[in-house]
C-alpha cells in the first residue's frame, strides 16, 4: 500500500495491559466520505483512562486489536466535505470526541442529552481514536483554538473537560450562588 494511503497509529495487537501496545505505520488513512466531514493531521493527542478499558476490552464492545486508540486530539484541519463551512483546510483547532448523529430527532437529542442517543459514540471506544497522523469526524465536533495555546494543552482539554461539564452543569445544574 502506497504511504499515502496509510498513517501511524497507536493501536494494540490483543486485549490486555500496555505490553500489547504497539505503533503501526500501516493503519488505512481515513477518508472524508460525508459532505460535513473534516480530515485532521493530529499535532497532540491525550490520555484518558477510557483508553486503557478499551485495551482491557470493553463487554459488548467491537472493537477488534490493530484499532487505534485515543479520545482526545488538537491538529491541522488537512480536508474538508464540500458542505463543511466552519472551518477551512489549515485551521488549528481541538476536537469534541463525542460524536452523534446531529439528524437525530429522538427524545434525548431533542432534550439536549446527546450523549444518551444510541447514535452517540465516542472516539476511540466506537469510532477510530485520535492517536494516530489523522482522524476524520464530522465539521460539529471541532473548533479553531487561537495560535497561542499549545497543542498538548489544547488537546488534553476535551474529554475530562466535558465529562465534568456534563457532571456539574448539565446533571446536577449549579449555577451563580
Ligand atoms: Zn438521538
Amino acid at each position: 500500500m502506497s504511504l499515502f494511503h496509510t498513517m501511524r497509529a497507536l493501536t494494540f495487537t490483543a486485549h490486555g495491559g500496555p505490553e500489547q501496545l504497539v505503533v503501526r505505520d500501516d493503519v488505512p488513512k481515513p477518508s472524508v466520505h460525508a459532505t460535513d466531514g473534516v480530515r485532521v493531521r493530529i499535532h497532540a493527542a491525550a490520555l484518558n483512562r477510557l483508553d486503557l478499558w478499551v485495551l482491557q476490552g470493553i463487554p459488548g464492545s467491537k472493537v477488534k486489536p490493530g484499532w487505534a486508540l485515543g479520545s482526545d486530539g488538537a491538529g491541522i484541519v488537512e480536508s474538508v466535505g464540500s458542505a463543511v463551512t466552519s472551518v477551512k483546510v489549515g485551521d488549528r483547532v481541538i476536537i469534541n470526541p463525542g460524536v452523534v448523529d446531529r439528524q437525530c430527532r429522538c427524545e434525548y437529542c431533542r432534550d439536549g442529552d446527546q450523549p444518551l442517543c444510541l447514535t452517540y459514540g465516542v472516539l476511540g471506544e466506537h469510532f477510530p481514536g485520535t492517536i494516530a497522523d489523522y482522524v476524520v469526524v464530522p465539521e460539529a465536533n471541532v473548533r479553531t483554538i487561537p495560535d497561542w495555546l499549545p497543542w498538548d494543552v489544547a488537546a488534553a482539554f476535551p474529554l475530562a473537560t466535558l465529562t465534568a461539564w456534563r457532571m456539574i452543569v448539565t446533571r446536577a445544574r449549579v449555577r451563580a450562588g
